[in-house]
This record gives C-alpha cells, structure tokens and sequence, in this order.
C-alpha cells in the first residue's frame, strides 16, 4: 500500500495498492524503445545496492537497500514510479504480489520474448511458479502440445491441470527421445527454468531443427549450435510491468491464469516452514504474510 509520495510522483497516490517489480533507467535507447528489461544500466539498477545517482536511502544504518529497485522484504519499501504497478483493490494483495518477478517471467517469455504462435509445440524445463506461469501462458496462446518436465510428480500434475498436454518426469525417462515420441521432430520452443546443466544440454537434443530455447537463468548460450536452432538469454519476459501485470490480472480474472493453484501462504514467524516446504517442492510459491501485530 503506498504510503507517501513524492512531490514528482504522479502515477499513484496514497492508499493505492501495488505491486512491485524490477527496476530500470527510463533513459538509455532500450527503455525508450519500451524494451526495459533490455536497460543499459540494468544490474546497477537492480543488483548494484544504491540509487542510480549512487545514493543510499539507508546510508546512516550502515544498511545497503535498493535490491531491485525496492528491497522489499521489511515492513516498509521505498520504490519509484518506474518499479510500481498500481492493482486493483478488490483482489487480495498478498496474492499479487508474486506477479512482478517469476510469473511475469514465465508469461512473459512465452507471449512477449518468444510471441509462441497457435499451434507451436513447446517444452517447459521445470515446472515451478516461474515454468507453470509459462505453462499457462502457452495454453492461451494455443501453443500445442505443451510438454512439461520435472523431477516432481505434484507438480508435473499441476502442469497437466494448468494447461500441459504431456508430462515427463526427467528421472524416470530420457525425456529427448520422449519429446521425439510426442512431436516426431522435435519442439518449435524450449523455456528452459531450471538452471540445470543437464537440462541445459538436453533442451538443445529436444528442439527441431529451426527450434528456439529461451534460458531463464542466468546461463548464456552455448558458444556453437546445430545449424539453424537459436537461443534466448529471457530476463523478466521481456515484460513492461505496468502493461503486462494488468494483463496478468486481467487473464487471471478470466479463469485462465489461475496462478492462486499453487500460492501458498505463511505467516511471517513461519518463514523457515515456508523455506522447508519450497525446497522440498511441496509448496510452488509460498507468499509470507505479516499480521497486524507484527507492525503492519
Ligand atoms: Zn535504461
């Protein structure tokens, strides 16, 4: 809930409700060519601990703040217009909050960085809140088949609920020459999630030969291909919050972006709980809640 603004702040006002994502210039060519994700200065801007002008809201505590743009995880954060995405009221906060990191990355890589078309086949690497966020983003664009794959049966069945037509569960299978049985040729898309260097190489054997896949994580493409298949570095899909999350919102209110399927919230005294539960993949994306007593 934004509580102050400052005096150039005109995009939101006190009492609105927001969510918060990544952080960019404004000013270099690729944010203004509506390419944010793209900036110039984007790991300062995000991972560099300061404001751009190098400044430090938190300098007397001896604190660096400012990861992303925010550093959200206190009670109170101080964000820019450029990182807040004004949402509506009538939906609980505390479920929109994961919007602006992993599930626009997923959504986004699908609809924006790789503009899946209908009838594309696509292969989703892990199937956490980031690849189930692809999984149903591929089903509204009418990606098919849609082939999830995880080491986590739980989720390889929330996959086939939210959208997937074929799971395969990577420890029991040889998941190319499963992906060769489903498409004859090879998948059109790979959205590789899982940072994983087996899957790494694999996502290369499963595409068709003028297939894409696009890394989520980090991991730069490989120095040489098979002729004609290309890669994608994705950060955040390619996404411009304050366009994207509404249409998130939008599609979630549609029923086709049920992402409260897999939200699980704790309260803050809890977060080790929370920490146990993610790892172990029992819980996908777990949300922790402060209460009224705890300061809020
Ligand atoms: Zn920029």
């Amino acid at each position: 809930m934004v509580e102050q603004i400052g005096k150039s702040v005109k995009g939101v006002k006190c009492g609105d409700p927001v969510v918060l994502s990544y952080q960019s210039c404004g000013h270099c060519r690729p944010c203004r060519k509506g390419h944010p994700t793209d900036c110039e200065r984007f790991y300062e801007a995000n991972f560099g601990f300061a404001r751009l002008d190098g400044s430090n809201a938190l300098q007397c505590s001896g604190v660096r703040g400012h990861f992303f743009g925010q550093s959200s995880f206190a009670t109170h954060a101080l964000a820019t217009e450029r990182n807040l995405v004004k949402v509506p009221k009538d939906l609980p906060l505390e479920l929109l909050s994961p919007l602006g990191c992993g599930l626009q990355t997923g959504a986004g890589t699908v609809m924006n960085s790789l503009a899946v078309p209908a009838g594309a086949s696509i292969a989703i690497l892990g199937v956490g809140a980031v690849g189930l966020a692809a999984v149903m983003a591929a089903r509204i664009v009418g990606a098919s088949p849609i082939i999830g794959v995880d080491i986590i049966s739980m989720r390889l069945k929330l996959a086939l609920e939210l959208g997937a037509t074929h799971t395969i569960d990577s420890r029991q299978n040889d998941v190319a020459s499963r992906i060769m049985d489903i498409t004859g040729s090879g998948v059109d898309y790979v959205v590789e999630t899982t940072g994983d260097a087996k899957m790494y190489r694999l996502s290369m054997d499963m595409l068709n030969p003028q297939g894409t896949v696009a890394f989520l994580t980090g991991i730069s493409g490989p120095a040489s291909l098979p002729e004609g298949r290309k890669t994608l570095s994705v950060i955040q899909g390619d996404a411009v919050p304050q366009r994207f999350i509404p249409k998130l919102i939008a599609l979630y209110r549609a029923g086709q972006f049920p992402f409260d399927r897999f939200v699980k919230f704790y309260d803050f005294s809890d977060i080790n709980r929370a920490i146990a539960h993610a790892r172990s993949g029992g819980t996908i994306k777990p949300v922790l809640r402060i209460s009224e007593a705890q300061g809020l």
